[in-house]
């Protein structure tokens, strides 16, 4: 039995999930003509309360997009410096938007609104146009953290007042839906743009919906066809994604109950020094001093069990719909096994 901690992104097609692939009508979506991803595209927006919305290929290429749609080149993005869309995007930022970047020094990947206040440019020639935020929930590289809905309204009445655009890289915003009961329709209200992952812990195969107004959409649409994302008949991909949303979202809860169990394993063992709270489907956790984090992984691979590690000293596991609650148990018989 092979039990893969190392992204919510291993999981495989259900049988239901492929019958709904194999059923679905498909057309050509450059035309607009794909059933499977028009529907997809409406159940998305009706979701979140937003007008409208446009399927690509990944989560990289709708944030990407939502960056170049809100930019213009010589721009600043601000976000926190542990984002992902400065981490690991490929500085696309950089490459695709000309756009420059503010770092902000948030608490486990969330930033506060005084901080974006701090990080807006003053209207100063030698300064770069503060013109975009993007916040991150759940907050990856901080152990898939959440935001308080009043700290996201609050950077959102900033950036209005402001003249700033607000975009949320959602890849696992229904993680945090679940996790802190709060609405979509509040997101959809509050933000400029969304991008939500269906690849993610919601188990679709391929996958991203950015979300906007109208207009916003329209745009994002020739940027889809710019970054090459402009697919054809790629309807089986929407019907898994519609699959996704309608039957993975609410059993996201067992994710986090494997990964608060998980925690509560790792704090038992003698080589662990600290573990990251854990709030939805991911646990970071920190090694004792001397303890040779990659030796470990290596001989817990030796065992089937796969996970990363993020640091020198820290690793990561991600709790998904292809780890189920019957691994625990050997899981922690092969992480007893190491001293
Ligand atoms: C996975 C992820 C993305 C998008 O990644 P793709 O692999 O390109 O779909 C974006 N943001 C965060 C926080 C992610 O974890």
């Amino acid at each position: 039995m092979l039990i893969d901690l190392r992204s919510d992104t291993v999981t495989r097609p259900t049988d239901e999930m492929r019958e709904a692939m194999h059923s679905t009508k498909v057309g050509d979506d450059v035309f607009g003509e794909d059933p499977a991803i028009n529907n997809l595209e409406a159940l998305g927006s009706s979701m979140f309360g937003m007008e409208s919305a446009v399927f690509c290929p990944s989560g990289t290429m709708t944030n990407q997009i939502a960056i170049k749609c809100h930019t213009q080149p010589g721009d600043e993005v601000i976000c926190d410096e542990m984002s992902h869309v400065y981490q690991y995007e490929g500085g696309g930022i950089a490459f695709n938007s000309g756009a420059s970047v503010k770092l902000l020094h948030g608490d486990r990947g969330r930033v506060t609104a005084q901080l974006v206040a701090e990080g807006i440019q003053p209207d100063d020639v030698h300064r770069p146009v503060s013109r975009l935020v993007v916040l991150e929930n759940t907050a990856n590289r901080g152990g898939g953290s959440c935001y308080d809905l009043a700290t996201i309204q609050e950077i959102g009445q900033l950036c209005n007042q402001r003249g700033l655009s607000f975009h949320l890289d959602g890849a696992r915003l229904f993680n945090a839906l679940i996790a802190t009961g709060q609405s979509a329709h509040d997101y959809g209200s509050t933000f400029d743009s969304i991008s939500i992952c269906l690849s993610k812990g919601l188990g679709a195969p391929v996958g991203s919906l950015l979300l906007g107004k109208k207009d916003f959409i329209k745009k994002a649409r020739r940027f889809r066809k710019v970054f090459g994302g402009g697919m054809r008949q790629a309807g089986s991909l929407a019907a898994a994604g519609t699959f996704a949303l309608q039957h993975n979202v609410i059993r996201l809860q067992e994710d986090h109950n494997n990964a608060k169990a998980i925690e509560k394993m790792l704090s038992q063992l003698s080589y662990i020094k600290g573990i990251m709270p854990v709030e939805t489907n991911i646990v970071i956790a920190e090694c004792v001093d001397g303890f040779d984090v990659q030796h470990f992984i290596q001989k817990m691979k030796e065992q089937n069990i796969l996970f990363f590690a993020i640091s020198p000293t820290r690793f990561r596991m991600v709790t998904h719909l292809d780890f189920k609650t019957e691994m625990l148990d050997s899981l922690e018989k092969s992480l007893k096994t190491i001293h």
